[in-house]
């Protein structure tokens, strides 16, 4: 087993990170790379947003998504043949796949909002591991497609950026209400 989910899964670390929505301003700017591998803060935010994102049912978080101004991400897609955690830091895209991939798209930052989202079905990824090390991977369908959604979190963007006006404020008001209920019913839906 992943070393980091047996500490949360043993409860010898990690804590609940609270989750930003939009449109907090610190889901539309760029995060900023990690430059720090060493420092022992690094893990500890990984394990904090791993144990966030199972604590959600969640598929990936990005650090933006928990007040951390810096680009890592934690996927974790379970019930899955590859049903490890992956943790990427400064991950970059290479190359994508002219052919596409669709998944009913949701995200822990927008609750209560669906749709059908279409993105490349593969795509090569140049990151640095959890301990530093660079390295060069190809995703696919489900990996890949929560991948470029965290990936453009830590870019800045939303999912419902492309919306028009009027279905962004419905979407405001709805998040306004589920906020609310949120921190008190965890482990209800899957979010990305
Ligand atoms: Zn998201």
């Amino acid at each position: 087993m992943d070393k980091f989910f047996e500490l949360i899964k043993s409860g010898k670390a990690g804590k609940l990170l609270p989750v930003y929505t939009w449109p907090h301003k610190i889901l539309q700017q760029p995060a900023k790379p990690v430059t720090d591998f060493n420092d022992e803060e690094l893990s500890t935010i990984i394990i904090d947003m791993l144990l966030t994102l199972t604590a959600h049912n969640a598929l990936g978080i990005a650090g933006p998504q928990v007040g951390i101004d810096k680009q890592i991400i934690v996927v974790h897609i379970p019930y899955d043949e590859n049903d490890k955690p992956v943790y990427l830091i400064n991950p970059k895209i290479t190359e994508q796949s002219v052919e596409l991939f669709e998944m009913d798209e949701g995200c822990l930052s927008v609750p209560g909002y669906y749709e059908k989202g279409v993105r490349p079905k593969e795509i090569t990824v140049e990151y640095f591991n959890e301990f530093g090390k660079k390295k060069t991977e190809k995703f696919v369908d489900k990996h890949a497609f929560v991948i470029q959604h965290e990936i453009d979190h830590l870019n800045g963007k939303v999912f419902i950026e492309h919306l028009s006006d009027f279905k962004k404020q419905r979407i405001k008001k709805k998040i306004n209400k589920i906020k609310r209920q949120l921190n008190k019913q965890l482990k209800t839906k899957i979010f990305i």
